[in-house]
């Protein structure tokens, strides 16, 4: 993707709906690869990983289909979820500094996606 916006992204800037994003996070959206925009619109797709004991509970290892993003879930002896932690893949967080993500990020992210479908 190049500086200007794609076609199909032109309408919808036009009308000012994505206005309240700044330029650095439209274009860490725009390169954003295809595998963690999929993840990021879509959500992960966990799989079972790894899971066993520990403690007086259970500690389980979730991976994702698609970015292979791992999810460490430990768990009470009766399954309730007591701590959940992320390990990204590489280049998967957003750049430190962007602030808060914003429903218009969210929405740019989901037209991003569009387009890598519709250009597939
Ligand atoms: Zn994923």
């Amino acid at each position: 993707m190049g500086r200007s916006a794609h076609p199909l992204l032109v309408g919808r800037w036009k009308r000012g709906g994505l206005m309240g994003l700044n330029k650095e996070v439209r274009l860490w959206v725009e390169g954003i690869d295809e595998t963690s925009l999929k993840c990021r619109d879509l959500h992960h797709s966990w799989n079972h990983y790894t899971a066993g004991r520990k403690g007086r509970g259970y500690e389980r290892t979730l991976v994702c289909k698609g970015c292979d993003t791992l999810k460490v879930q430990s768990l009470s002896s009766r399954g309730m979820i007591l701590k959940t932690k992320y390990q990204y893949i590489e280049g998967y967080l957003r750049p430190k500094g962007l602030g808060r993500v914003t429903k218009e990020e969210n929405a740019l992210i989901r037209l991003q996606s569009i387009i890598k479908v519709v250009e597939s």
